[in-house]
């Protein structure tokens, strides 16, 4: 069986020369799958019963079917646990900023990262998703919730620059003025530091936004965190992230989790700010989110402040990061892992 839903309409056009159906057909078809976000053949009412049939036996609609779901009292944010075809789970969090609504996708079925505070590598990597199962979390959430989703952050499960071709795919299908079409400028792809992908995206010229998860101002406290870093290190990363914003002239932000006695001395926040001094960059601070397994601390409200303070002093833009969907655990990874182990209810609000 063939994934018919990660075809671009050219690659669906050639694909489906081979039955005896006039060309307009493969566009209908298209837009089913990528504008209207259909989960099963059945549904494209202006398709012949012969012809789906026909479809039904040679392709398969990769979809995210919704397992759980969870609505935060606290604000408008939403958590789904969706099954893919295999039987598989992944994450995305659905939140509501005012100008609109913002979808977090994951890129692969686990983590190959190792990243020492984060949930989605501790049950381990299974596949990369392919372009059109990122695609279908977003009909998925827009389809259930009735909304139209405008930005994409790539910040689920997974790490999207290990699983480049299909991420690449899946941003020419979203972008697509017959399906999704959503803008790329408001798209974001976050890495944990794959430095010769970040070269590759460069080189594609899409204006997404880039963020890097830095979470550490050297070498010595960030291969501790992020095993990733022993392949490229802090000064190789930024230097590709300083490439990235000059070629672009987009902004680069960096994610900076805070935790308690690791990252979060004055130290740090010194040596963050004369790293990344005089570029088009941003930080993002985030207290981090204990995963129970890790033991991580989250930083103090006045640590944090401060780290802020020094940045901003030293002619850095650097945020705090609000956070949405606190009571339901809207990071992500845990859901999938307590599935996994078979208690999945545990986390719920
Ligand atoms: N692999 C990509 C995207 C997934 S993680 C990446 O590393 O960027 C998305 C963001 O959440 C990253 O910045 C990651 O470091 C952060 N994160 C993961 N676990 C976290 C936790 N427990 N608390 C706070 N932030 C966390």
């Amino acid at each position: 069986m063939t994934d018919i839903k990660s075809l671009n309409l050219q690659e669906l056009t050639a694909e489906l020369a081979q039955f005896d159906v006039q060309k307009f057909r493969s566009h209908q078809i298209y837009k089913w799958l990528h504008c209207n976000g259909v989960f099963s053949f059945d549904e494209m009412s202006n398709i012949s019963k012969e012809f789906r049939a026909q479809l039904e036996k040679e392709y398969y609609i990769p979809h995210c079917i919704i397992e759980e779901k969870y609505e935060s009292q606290l604000d408008d944010t939403v958590k789904y646990l969706f099954r893919l075809y295999d039987g598989e789970y992944v994450e995305s969090v659905v939140m509501k900023y005012k100008y609109g609504y913002t979808i977090c996708v994951s890129s692969q079925v686990g983590c190959k990262m190792g990243c020492n505070f984060c949930a989605s590598t501790l049950a381990g990597f299974k596949r990369n998703l392919l372009p059109a199962e990122i695609e279908s979390q977003i009909h998925a959430a827009q389809k259930d919730l009735g909304i139209r989703i405008s930005h994409i952050v790539m910040m689920g499960i997974g790490e999207p620059l290990d699983n480049y071709d299909n991420v690449i795919k899946f941003l020419s299908l979203v972008n697509d003025k017959d399906g999704l079409y959503i803008s790329l400028r408001d798209v974001t792809i976050s890495t944990c530091g794959v430095v010769p992908r970040i070269y590759d995206l460069m080189d594609e010229g899409l204006p997404v936004t880039l963020t890097v998860s830095l979470h550490a101002p050297n070498d010595d406290i960030r291969s501790d965190m992020m095993p990733v870093n022993n392949k490229w290190g802090v000064d190789t990363l930024i230097s590709a992230c300083k490439e990235y914003a000059n070629r672009t002239s987009r902004r680069v932000s960096f994610e900076y989790t805070l935790i308690k006695g690791v990252n979060d001395n004055r130290q740090c926040a010194l040596e963050l700010a004369a790293k990344l001094k005089g570029y088009l960059f941003h930080v993002n601070l985030i207290p981090v989110n204990d995963v129970a397994e890790r033991g991580n601390v989250r930083s103090d409200d006045e640590d944090i402040r401060k780290f802020q303070q020094i940045l901003k002093s030293r002619g850095i833009n650097a945020t705090i990061r609000r956070t949405l969907g606190k009571d339901i655990n809207a990071s992500c990874g845990q859901l999938r892992r307590k599935r996994n182990e078979g208690d999945s209810n545990e986390n719920c609000c």
